[in-house]
């Protein structure tokens, strides 16, 4: 995902005012409580005027010292709850932004997954989304308060002495076109810190998704190296931005002191003359010392969205991939819900514009009801039907239909509560073998359960296991076989009691007996349901009421093992070798 691809995104603050726009309230209240902290500040330096003034004129300080003490106390009081209020607040923004992305996440459509990086993404979920907290309290709120602050405080400056005052601005604004130069090159740096760590997710998840292979082939030292340099440009750039955001502070700290130094001889000159009292002196002093905190805010405010800013650039990237419409899951079909029917007309497809045509005009039928078996050799397009009529991709050109209705046109859930699909590669989810069982269909009773398992033959496995069906399985659990994880697979498809069964079967996976078993089960079903099967075994294929021979692309021959063998020549030729030399 290139910055490129994005530059006709809105911009970011209008991201993160959308996020922000739901706490509008408490934040204003943060807001609100920082200014009072800030005013009950400001109104320090008057009283010590106050203060000094009674004292050169021998008044009594009592009272002066009472509203002092008050001030100080109400300052620390509203500061603390100021400060738990907003970030609080900025807490639930980023609770926000993660709700956001995680469901978008969800809905991401196949074809988007294809052409990102999974490590990245998570990435943009996890740690992008951290920034926005800084980014609510420290750029919204500290620009917000910094710069009220600051108004309010050259305000009572220009009371204080209008001549001081003109004298602090100038060296202000020369401070400020210097942090024009600066800001800048903190959102570069810290795009390029953000988009290392996306790299590094990016390594993270393909390493640990083949540790094994990793290992085997003795490749740690060099992915070790990949992992490193993710790590070390992460650093490098973060560094960069580091080095920049304290350039800013400390023009601003420096602007500061030099303003601090020439009002106490400007000052001390016009006191010398009679211009001005002490008193006034001192406060105006105190002020410019005051005016450090909103300063640094604003600036600290500004160069936290800089950083912030790489951040949301990349949370809006991924929102802008192409998703499924938001919508609520679909009841499953009713027990004995008709079986559906499915065609392929003259179907053109390839996964991406610059990828060549994986279907060249695909055609068939396939009436309600019974078993069609797709063989041919690997690569001719047969798991990219099941794709297809699952809609995970749309065809470029022809029509795709499930009971004789065009999948454009079919909502989504309605289209896939109607399909069971089992995976080629079906995996097994970690969690246990009864959360992989129910995932499709979380109602089951037991007595369904229990009947799957039988079906699937996996009742045996799961009497064997140490707390049956509560066995953790997958990731972090028992491991199970390669035709253990297909008929879990089976069973958890077969639980959504589907009107449509597409089953990719895997290559040589089951052993005899098992295979003699899911025969039985196939045709069991296939006696109710519809069952689409891309087969690669002679006695699957046999047992088919039609098989659609697939070679690159097109469909080659339709009709039944006997027709195919005096018809086909290819088809004859892999029934020949036992279609086993056909994976895929
Ligand atoms: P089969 O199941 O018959 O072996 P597939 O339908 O899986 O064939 O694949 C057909 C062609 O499409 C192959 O050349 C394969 O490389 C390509 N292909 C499959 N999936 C993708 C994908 N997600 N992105 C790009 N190309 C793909
Ligand atoms: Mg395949």
């Amino acid at each position: 995902m290139s910055s490129t691809e994005t530059e006709t995104a809105p911009p970011t603050w209008r991201l993160l005012l959308g996020y922000v726009r739901p706490h509008r309230w408490t934040l204003l209240t943060g807001a609100l409580l920082s200014l009072l902290t800030g005013a009950t500040g400001l109104l320090l330096p008057l009283v010590a005027r106050e203060l000094i003034d009674d004292l050169s004129h021998d008044r009594t300080i009592t009272g002066a010292l009472f509203v002092m003490s008050g001030l100080v106390i109400a300052n620390a009081a509203l500061g603390g709850l100021g400060s738990y209020v907003l970030r609080r607040t900025a807490e639930s923004v980023v609770l926000g932004a993660r709700r956001a992305l995680s469901s978008y996440l969800l809905r991401l459509r196949i074809t988007a997954v294809d052409r990102t990086e999974p490590g990245d993404l998570m990435a943009r979920i996890t740690s992008d989304t951290t920034l926005l907290r800084e980014v609510t309290t420290d750029s919204l709120v500290g620009l917000g308060t910094g710069g009220l602050t600051l108004v309010a405080t050259v305000v009572m400056m220009g009371l204080v002495d209008p001549v001081l005052l003109g004298v602090t601005l100038a060296v202000i604004v020369v401070a400020g076109t210097v942090l024009g130069v600066i800001v800048p090159r903190i959102n570069r740096a810290s795009r390029q810190a953000q988009d290392a760590v996306g790299v590094m997710g990016a390594a993270l998840e393909r390493i640990l998704g083949a540790l094994r292979t990793v290992k085997a082939s003795g490749a740690e030292h060099r992915e070790e190296r990949t992992l490193h340099a993710a790590a070390e440009e992460s650093w490098r750039q973060s560094v960069r931005a580091a080095k920049w955001a304290a350039a800013a502070g400390n023009t601003a700290g420096l602007a500061m002191q030099i303003a601090f130094i020439t009002v106490l001889a400007v000052g001390g000159a016009r006191v010398a003359t009679g211009a001005i009292e002490v008193g006034t002196l001192v406060a105006f002093l105190l002020y410019v010392f005051y005016l450090m905190s909103p300063i640094q805010q604003v600036v600290g405010a500004v160069t936290q969205y800089q950083t912030g800013s790489a951040a949301l650039a990349r949370i809006q990237e991924a929102l802008h991939l192409p998703a499924e419409p938001a919508a609520l899951p679909a009841p499953l079909p009713a027990d004995g819900a008709a079986p559906a029917s499915v065609a392929f007309s003259d179907v053109r497809f390839r996964y991406a514009d610059d990828l060549p045509y994986v279907h060249h005009g695909v055609t068939f039928d396939v009436p309600a009801r019974g078993m069609t078996a797709f063989v041919g050799p690997s690569g001719a397009g047969k798991t990219t039907v099941f794709s297809l009529i699952e809609r995970f991709y749309d065809p470029e050109a022809g029509v795709v239909t499930v009971d004789g209705r065009d999948l454009a046109e079919w909502e989504l859930p309605q289209l896939r509560s109607a399909i069971g699909y089992v995976e080629q590669d079906a995996p097994v989810l970690s969690g246990s073998l009864r959360e992989n069982l129910l995932l499709g269909n979380p109602e089951a009773d037991e007595g369904a359960v229990t009947r799957v398992l039988k079906t699937t033959r996996l009742d045996g496995l799961v009497a064997k296991l140490p707390s049956g069906l509560d066995t953790l399985v997958g990731h972090r659990g028992t491991k199970l076989s390669g035709g253990e994880r297909q008929r879990v697979a089976i069973a958890r498809a077969l639980l959504r009691r589907p009107r449509l069964l597409l089953l990719d079967e895997a290559t040589s996976q089951l052993d005899a007996v098992n295979e003699a078993a899911l025969r039985d089960t196939v045709a069991d079903v296939a006696r109710t349901t519809t069952v689409l099967v891309v087969a690669h075994r002679l006695s699957t294929v046999t047992m088919a009421d039609r098989i659609v021979v697939m070679d690159a692309g097109r469909v080659r021959a339709v009709g039944t093992h006997r027709e195919l063998v005096a018809g086909d020549p290819l088809y004859a030729e892999l029934a020949a070798t036992q279609f086993l030399a056909t994976a895929g």
